[in-house]
């Protein structure tokens, strides 16, 4: 039976200390990474929501010191949380968050890793069963691959894989109990977690199935997937740009010479299709604008064909990782005609960036003969392009 099904008068109540006080640094995220966004929320937020789903009514939070506004932005429209700012260790900022649930004095809490985002409701219900014949339950799943002794260097002996078990969070206790042992706890500040302070206090820890989906969330790459197993993330980027038509100049579209009574002139050869793109694609790659990487005040880029400032663009997004997914462009004018340049454009474009024709769209409009692209004064263009993480 699962701990929502039970009536709410015979039921248990279940607590939650979540511990996300510390800096996550390795996950090379620009917030600590339980803050970080993962699949469309912060990592906390998830973690916050699924426990309250499986049946937690108070939550405490163990937070870093300043990060109240942040957290409490997060959490916004969810019930009975209160937040603590956290200790020196993980240890200290357990034991503020049970000190500050005492008041509440829940029957059962469940403490967790605010880096595990997804917490099946079946595993809190294994926990809190287990809790009826024992004061301490934590979720464990076998160990498959082969495991080592070792000095860090060299294989000193084969390790019993059989008696070795991987421990997840959330770690379920008696309330009373956990508090009372983690106020006993005389061990190094690094217990590692609360099942050791529990067994340290004398109470017997079950164990109870783990689940895959209790994964933690540690290095870079686990937020790389960022839609969904499976998924590959997306980057989307636009850009836009003008350049003025004037007589005497010529006119470059996507690297194709065009012929018409005008060209445009400005930075470059005022190739104004291909600056939208490079805008488009450093967007997508968080690489700022081209006038950052092209200033036009610099004499080098005078005259230069654009297809150079794509290929910048592009090596940028591959040094971190990302390659073109598709780019649309739309080109802006009364005049020339597009149509009969569209194919040679397409090639050009695909080529610059590195992709097949089909992943390059070149759309025309006029403006109906209004503003200055009406009037014919400038031809204007947009672009959208996304980049594709390399798996
Ligand atoms: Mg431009």
């Amino acid at each position: 039976m699962r701990m929502t099904d039970v009536p709410a008068s015979s039921r248990p109540t279940l607590a939650a200390v979540i511990v996300a006080a510390g800096k996550g640094l390795r996950a090379d995220q620009p917030l600590p990474k339980q803050f970080a966004n993962w699949r469309g929320k912060p990592v906390l937020r998830h973690a916050a929501d699924s426990l309250k789903a499986a049946g937690v009514s108070r939550l405490c939070v163990v937070i870093p010191e300043g990060a109240g506004d942040l957290v409490e932005e997060m959490l916004a429209g969810l019930e009975q949380v209160v937040l603590v700012t956290g200790g020196a260790s993980r240890q200290d900022s357990v034991r503020e968050g049970l000190e500050a649930l005492e008041g509440a004095s829940p029957d059962l809490v469940l403490i967790h890793d605010a880096a595990r985002p997804d917490c099946p409701a079946e595993v809190v219900d294994r926990l809190v069963s287990a809790l009826a014949s024992s004061p301490a339950a934590i979720p464990v799943l076998p160990v498959v691959d082969s495991m080592i002794e070792t000095d860090g260097t060299l294989l000193r002996a084969k390790a019993d894989r059989d008696a070795l078990r991987r421990v997840q969070t959330p770690q379920a206790f008696r309330f009373a109990d956990i508090l009372a042992a983690h106020r006993a706890w005389q061990g190094p500040s690094d217990a590692g977690d609360d099942a050791q302070v529990a067994q340290a206090a004398g109470l017997e820890v079950s164990l109870v199935d783990g689940d895959e989906r209790l994964h933690k969330l540690t290095f870079a790459e686990d937020f790389r997937d960022n839609l969904g197993q499976g998924c590959t993330m997306i980057r989307v980027g636009t850009g836009y740009d003008v350049h003025r038509l004037a007589a005497g100049e010529e006119l470059w579209l996507c690297g194709v010479l065009v012929e018409h009574d005008k060209g445009l002139s400005g930075h470059s050869d005022a190739d104004v299709a291909l600056h939208a793109v490079v805008d488009a694609v450093l967007g997508a790659a968080g690489e700022g604008d081209i006038g950052q990487h092209f200033p036009p005040s610099d004499p080098k880029w005078k005259g230069a064909p654009s297809s150079r400032f794509v290929e910048h663009a592009v090596s940028l997004a591959a040094a971190k990782g990302l390659t073109v997914g598709n780019v649309d462009l739309t080109l802006i004018c009364e005049a020339p005609k597009i149509g009969p340049y569209r194919d040679r454009m397409k090639v050009q474009l695909a080529g610059l960036l590195g992709v097949h024709i089909d992943s390059v769209n070149i759309k025309a409009t006029t403006t109906e003969r209004l503003g200055f692209t009406g009037r014919k004064e400038g031809i204007a263009a947009q672009a959208v392009a996304t980049l594709v993480a390399n798996q």
